[in-house]
C-alpha cells in the first residue's frame, strides 16, 4: 500500500510530467474504481490546463483551470506510469486499449504524453471537485494536520494528545489528528524517537520538562523518517528526465517494521524486535529500549 513518501513521490513525478500541459482526452475504461468516477469524468477534464500538483495526506490533487481539482487515491495498488510519444504502448500482457487490462484511466496530454493509471485491486479513485470548495470535500475536511507542515510541533501533540487514554501507536494512525502517517511509518518514527507505541498517549501531554521533551522527541522523528523515505523516493524518480517510468513504489530499508525477532539496531541496545497487535494492526517495537 502507498505510504506518505510514496504518494509525494508520485505527486512530484506527475507535477515534472504534467504542470503546464493540457489534457486533450481521457480514457475511462470502466464505470467505477472503489467508487463509481464522478458523471462526465472524461468530458469535465478534456481540454483543461494542469496549474498545479499537491498532496494532501495521501490524495494527490490536480489543480486545473477553471476552478476544478481533480482528486486522486492510490487505494491499496494504485500506480501511474508515464508513457511517452515514442514508447506508445507498454510491454506484456495488453487489454482492449492497448495497455495492460487494468489500466482503467488514460490522460493523454498535448505533447503527446499518456498518463496510465493502473490499479489491480481497484481500491483507488477519482473524484472532482470545485478548487474554491476543496476544503469542504468530504474526504479532505476530515483531515488533521500535515505531518511535515509547521503545525506539527510539541505544542500541538501536548494539545491534542492530552485526555487520550489511547495507544501512542494508535494516536499516530488517527488520521483527524495528524494526516497520513501509516502503520509503517508510526513503527518507525516511534523507535527513532525511543517511545513504547503502547505507552498512553495522554503521557506526552503531561506538564513536565520530560513530557515535553518526548513530544519534541516525537516530531522531530516522524519529520526525519518521513523525509528520508521521500529522499529515497526521489532517487527512484533519477530516470524520470527521460519521461517513460513508473510512479508510486520504491524500496525501503526499516528499522523495526517487519523485523519481529530481529536484533535491535540501536547500537546501545541488545533487545529484540516484537510484534503485537493494535487496534488490528501490526506494531513492531523493541521493548528493550522504547518506553
Ligand atoms: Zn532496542
Amino acid at each position: 500500500m502507498p505510504e506518505l513518501p510514496e504518494v509525494e513521490t508520485v505527486c512530484r513525478g506527475l507535477d515534472q510530467a504534467m504542470t503546464g500541459r493540457k489534457i486533450v482526452s481521457v480514457d475511462q475504461n470502466r464505470p467505477n474504481l472503489r467508487f463509481p468516477f464522478p458523471k462526465s469524468f472524461p468530458e469535465r477534464l478534456a481540454g483543461r490546463k494542469i496549474e498545479r500538483i499537491t498532496r494532501r495526506a495521501k490524495y494527490v490533487l490536480v489543480e486545473l483551470d477553471g476552478d476544478l481539482t481533480m482528486l486522486m487515491h492510490l487505494g491499496m495498488s494504485g500506480r501511474f506510469e508515464i508513457l511517452g510519444d515514442k514508447k506508445s504502448q507498454k510491454p506484456g500482457p495488453t487489454g482492449p486499449n492497448g495497455f495492460g487490462k487494468h489500466a482503467h484511466v488514460i490522460f493523454h496530454l498535448d505533447d503527446g504524453i499518456k498518463i496510465v493509471y493502473t490499479d489491480p485491486r481497484r481500491f483507488g479513485f477519482m473524484d472532482l471537485m470545485k478548487t474554491e470548495e476543496r476544503d469542504k470535500h468530504p474526504n479532505l475536511k476530515v483531515l488533521g494536520i500535515e505531518p511535515l507542515g509547521n503545525e506539527l510541533n510539541a505544542d500541538y501533540i501536548q494539545q491534542n494528545f492530552s485526555n487520550k487514554q489511547t495507544s501512542l501507536k494508535a494516536i499516530l494512525l488517527n488520521q483527524k489528528i495528524i494526516a497520513g502517517i501509516g502503520n509503517i511509518y508510526a513503527c518507525e518514527a516511534l523507535f527513532r524517537a525511543g517511545l513504547s507505541p503502547i505507552r498512553k498517549a495522554a503521557s506526552l501531554a503531561l506538564k513536565s520538562a520530560k513530557a515535553k521533551k518526548h513530544a519534541e522527541d516525537l516530531v522531530v522523528e516522524i519529520r526525519s523518517v518521513l523525509t528520508d523515505a521521500i529522499r529515497a523516493g526521489g532517487s527512484s524518480l533519477r530516470d524520470f528526465a527521460n519521461v517513460d517510468g513508473d510512479l508510486g513504489y520504491f524500496q525501503h530499508t526499516f528499522q523495526v517494521y517487519d523485523q519481529e525477532g530481529e536484533a535491535c539496531k540501536r547500537k546501545s541496545c541488545d533487545g529484540v524486535i516484537e510484534r503485537i497487535v493494535q487496534n488490528n494492526r501490526s506494531t513492531f517495537f523493541c521493548p528493550s529500549c522504547q518506553k
